[in-house]
């Protein structure tokens, strides 16, 4: 049988700090160096001031849910034996919006405004990612 592996986050120059942080257990996102916006997923320039100015800085990894989908269907191979999965978006106690996946917690368990933690875990080799549990 042929193994098939997840599809992974193609990491590029933009989003390569978010990434090495998350293998050293950090959770980083842009600020900008003007006015202070976090913001994610990375880019170029600030949407509040359009700045381009910005530093990496680790945030708390605390959030909450925002919202979640459910996926029934198999739209991958690799996630076969995960059906049903979550997918979700959770707003960081900074502010950015992530989507991710809650872990550690049974779907029908899932609420929106549920308090989160960020955890990691490293579906294929040197890629880490950012998932959370319950708080
Ligand atoms: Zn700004």
């Amino acid at each position: 049988m042929v193994e098939v592996k997840k599809p992974v986050p193609e990491i590029d120059d933009e989003s390569r700090p978010f990434f090495e942080a998350a293998k050293e257990g950090r959770l980083s996102v842009q600020k900008c160096s003007s006015c202070d916006t976090f913001r994610f997923p990375p880019r170029l320039r600030c949407p509040s001031c359009l700045s381009t100015d910005t530093q990496w800085t680790d945030v708390s990894g605390r959030g909450s849910v925002f919202t979640f989908g459910i996926w029934h269907q198999v739209f991958h191979p690799a996630f076969a034996d995960e059906a049903p999965y979550n997918v979700a978006v959770v707003e960081l106690e900074e502010g950015p919006l992530m989507v991710t996946s809650i872990v550690d917690c049974p779907n029908d368990s899932l609420r929106i405004g549920m308090p989160v933690q960020v955890v990691y875990t490293e579906p294929v080799d040197g890629v880490v990612l950012a998932k959370f549990k319950p708080a």
